[in-house]
């Protein structure tokens, strides 16, 4: 962590000249269960890891944003006045667009500074961990500091999924913003996407000995188009056609009168999203009541319902699951917005290396390139750094 800090800041000098004024960071985050359920106006269970975007920002004694990161040569210029969404493209909408919808939460563009912001990360983008949020919530975080906006972070969260929505044009929900802005060591985020009330849960993964393996398959996904979006119209169409505004105003009694009215494929996306919010509160009521180590056959139903009802798994995520099962695991499930990215297990914090083999083992059986495999721990949300 400490290096991605001072590289920020040295990258920053290099590009920019000068020394930061600060450094900001902010986490992707693992969802332990709720999978596109957000939108549904259901619940999530995300926690925030320790993979971190950093945000090194310098005032300007003009009103011109600039945005560089070690993820690209691009370095994005525009004068803050002339922010839009449809002047945004690229990697640079997500930050240019956490700037602009902040004008729209209520800051003044015409009357704050200008900011030079240097972005590194260890937060691996496009693998289902959110880089996305991370450098959001970086951002946001940090102009809301030096910028003196006060506002909080449930609504800089609201912020950052403005920006992706609208800027960068990916229909996301809220989820990732609210894990990566609130998210404590040691807990989960329980949101209720409907209420956006958000309560912080222990896991007492530590305690238990058990470790959340990310297992990255490396297949890349895209969230802004195809399977995703088809998923939310699915979604839309089977609470038109049941009569409720979001799917969350259904639960198990309504499935049979859904199998009914709905068609095959809706009725099963339905199906997922309603037993999908169940487990979510099951999750929680057994990581109060019996502890960690008995939330396993949740998890492994979560994947079982997205791997035959949603349809959003896709091989490679599979068989990081069943051989993850084969070999210690508790639970597993693939998660994030699916069609690649990564699944998790949770698993005896002794069993990790084991497993690791046995992917290598397995997938190269298959003719897969090899996972990218390693423990995340639930970490801090967002924050200022020393
Ligand atoms: P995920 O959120 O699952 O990692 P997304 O497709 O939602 O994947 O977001 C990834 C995109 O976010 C990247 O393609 C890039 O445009 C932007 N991004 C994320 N992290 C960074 C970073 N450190 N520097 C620059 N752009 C980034
Ligand atoms: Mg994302």
């Amino acid at each position: 962590m400490s290096d991605i800090r001072d590289d920020a800041r040295a990258s920053f000098t290099e590009t920019f000249g000068g020394e930061a004024l600060g450094v900001w960071s902010a986490p992707g985050r693992v969802n332990l269960i709720g999978e596109h359920t957000d939108y549904n106006e259901g619940f999530v269970l995300p926690f925030a890891i320790n993979r971190r975007t950093v945000v090194a920002l310098g005032l300007r004694s003009d009103t011109v944003i600039r945005v560089a990161s070690a993820y690209t040569d691009e370095v994005a210029e525009i004068a803050l006045a002339e922010l839009t969404p449809d002047r945004l493209q690229g990697w640079s909408a997500y930050p240019l667009g956490v700037a602009w919808a902040l004008g729209e939460f209520g800051a003044d563009l015409a009357a704050v500074p200008g900011v030079d912001i240097f972005i590194d990360s260890d937060v691996p983008v496009g693998a289902g961990l959110s880089s996305s949020a991370a450098i959001e919530s970086a951002v946001a975080i940090a102009l809301n500091d030096v910028w003196q906006l006060g506002l909080t972070r449930e609504a800089l969260a609201r912020v950052g999924q403005h920006a992706e929505n609208t800027a960068v044009g990916a229909p996301t929900g809220i989820m990732d913003q609210s894990a990566s802005l609130l998210g404590k060591p040691d807990c989960a985020v329980f949101l209720d996407c409907r209420s956006l009330d958000a309560e912080i849960i222990d896991l007492g993964f530590a305690a238990a000995g058990l470790a959340i393996v990310v297992m990255d398959t490396g297949v890349s996904h895209s969230h802004a188009t195809g399977g995703y979006v088809d998923r939310r119209t699915s979604c839309e169409r089977g609470a038109r056609e049941m009569g409720v505004e979001s799917l969350r105003c259904l639960d198990a009694d309504d499935l049979p009168r859904a199998q009914e009215i709905l068609d095959e494929v809706t009725f099963r996306r339905v199906r997922h999203v309603i037993t999908e919010n169940q487990r979510v509160l099951d999750t929680v009521r057994t990581l109060r009541e019996q502890g960690a180590a008995a939330i396993g056959g949740l998890l492994d139903a979560s994947h079982r319902s997205m791997r035959d009802d949603f349809e959003i798994s896709v091989p490679e995520l599979d068989l990081a699951v069943e051989t993850a099962n084969a070999n210690g695991a508790i639970g597993a499930r693939m998660t994030g917005g699916g069609f690649g990215g990564a699944a998790i297990a949770l698993m005896p914090e002794a069993s990790v290396s084991l497993l690791q083999v046995a992917l290598d083992g397995a997938f190269a059986e298959h003719g897969y390139s090899p996972p990218d495999t390693f423990v995340v721990t639930a970490s801090m949300g967002a924050v200022r750094e020393p």
